[in-house]
């Protein structure tokens, strides 16, 4: 069985030699994620041109995704670079302290409005919810707070608001500078951390676009006001990440699950792209095999329809890079044997297209999935055709086969979708069709006899948007 469900894993100091990057690859790495919060360009430009390498000797497109660290609120520093705070003990937090100036009392923030963001009874959340205060009052750009659960607090720890609210905006110097690096590595994805709303994408997007960049948007949703305006940001972005790191910790874990399961839904519904993000296989950084609760977590997101699901720390500093994308690659076929429990057509029954190449791709999955289809084959530019087509549940894989590798690797993300370099020389249709065949059949994609449904644009000049399916059986090569 193919995998239909893609996987995304970051690259880190435990994955950034040839031989494990290969191993990752085989094993099922679809898109390798670059992520700008640790390490630096040189660091970045090496692992990008290792993993370039890698692919190439495996034959295989695998994607790069450049993810901003964005405006994470973290504390200073300590004087002795940690303190143990006991529950029911005063601590203070005041973004005028200077950068080691941090004790038993209280310590600084890197973000200097953050007073004006929080009032009496609010919950702080330190070191991704393991810590937490409550504030009493706040005198000038003091927040004096009382430990509610206290621990080791150390240096540069990460702060949130429960509920939301503090007021840094999305993209840092550091973050556009970034955005430069990945215009220059030709990255195909480009992830904003911290999103507010979809002119924060769209602040992205420019940025990208005129650094020079091609890639595709991704809005990771990890703060409460992304959730509120989830709209927006879907309507922005070509992809969403359920970043659910800081999402748990500003929502509160009882509500993560919900939202995960309806920014799946949603973000489908609008024919995007969506990844499911952090700890699915968490304990796999220390031990061969995931927990029954991680396989669940990863079968349950591939069941509810996620595109992708994603690996942080198991891959960038885990023990087992190669074995973690195994164990996720089976469980994630496991799970796509199961059906949605909402059956296989209902995306966009009810509703009108616009588009005329949506509408074809929708008429192709409905046929597809009623007649005895082999593969769906759509000749493709942009790679939208594949992904409408994928937005529909279907066990039969779509092909998308273009001469352009930066399609090729953007659909390398889609889920059900699988890249084809093609190379369109015969505009006449008999001999297009039977280059189309011969391709497929030197992959083993497709035997002699098999039906499949194919999709293409009016091809004088080549390109041209999709406007026609046909139903063909697959002849040998004359
Ligand atoms: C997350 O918070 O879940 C996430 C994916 O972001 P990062 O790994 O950058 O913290």
């Amino acid at each position: 069985m193919q995998k239909r469900t893609k996987i995304v894993a970051t690259l880190g100091p435990a994955s950034d030699d040839k031989k494990t990057l290969s191993g990752m690859i085989k094993a099922g790495l679809d898109v390798a994620r670059l992520n700008f919060s640790h390490g630096n360009a040189e660091d970045h430009r090496r692992r990008y041109a290792v993993l370039r390498e890698a692919a190439d000797a495996c034959g295989k497109e695998i994607a790069v995704m450049g993810d901003l660290q964005g405006p994470k609120i973290r504390i200073k520093r300590f004087e002795n670079g940690s303190v143990v705070l006991a529950d029911g003990d005063s601590f203070f937090l005041d973004s005028a302290i200077g950068l080691e100036e941090g004790n038993q009392q209280g310590v600084g923030v890197a973000l200097d409005s953050i007073h004006e963001d929080v009032g009496p009874g609010d919950t702080l959340l330190l070191n991704d919810g393991l810590i937490t205060l409550e504030v009493e009052r706040v005198a000038g750009t003091r927040i004096h707070t009382t430990v509610v659960a206290g621990g080791i607090l150390s240096d540069h720890k990460g702060l949130n608001l429960k509920g939301g609210g503090l007021s840094a905006a999305a993209l840092t110097d550091v973050d556009r500078e970034n955005i430069r690096l990945a215009a220059e590595l030709d990255m195909d994805f480009l992830a904003v951390s911290f999103v507010r709303s979809g002119e924060d994408i769209e602040e992205a997007r420019r940025l990208f676009s005129e650094a020079g960049g091609n890639g595709l948007i991704v809005a990771k949703i990890e703060r409460a006001e992304a959730v509120e305006n989830i709209d927006s940001i879907i309507d922005a972005a070509d992809v969403v990440m359920v970043a659910r790191g800081d999402l748990g910790v500003e929502m509160g874990y009882a509500q993560l699950t919900g939202i995960q399961k309806s920014l799946i839904q949603q973000t489908r519904a609008k024919n995007k792209i969506v990844i499911t993000a952090t700890q699915m296989m968490e304990s796999m950084i220390l031990n061969p095999i995931p927990t029954r609760a991680e396989v669940s977590d990863v079968a349950n997101a591939v069941i509810d329809g996620t595109d992708a699901v994603m690996l942080s720390g198991e891959t960038a500093v885990g023990k087992y890079p190669i074995e973690v994308i195994n164990a996720m690659s089976d469980v994630c076929v496991g799970a796509e044997q199961f059906p949605h429990p909402a059956g296989r057509m209902s995306h966009r029954m009810g509703d009108q297209f616009e588009l005329v190449d949506e509408a074809i791709a929708m008429a192709v999955m409905y046929t597809a999935n009623h007649m005895s289809v082999k593969a769906i084959i759509a000749l493709t530019e942009s790679g939208s055709t594949s992904r409408w087509m994928s937005r529909v549940r279907s066990d039969i894989p779509i092909y998308a086969m273009t001469p352009y590798a930066a399609t090729r690797r953007r659909v390398a993300l889609y889920r059900g979708v699988y890249p084809v370099s093609f190379e369109i020389k015969k505009t006449e249709r008999a001999q297009l069709y039977a280059e189309i065949f011969k391709t497929m059949l030197s992959k083993k994609l497709v035997e002699v006899g098999d039906l499949v449904i194919f999709t293409k644009g009016d091809l004088e000049g080549v390109s041209g948007s999709t406007n026609a399916m046909k139903i063909l059986k697959v002849t040998a090569a004359e």
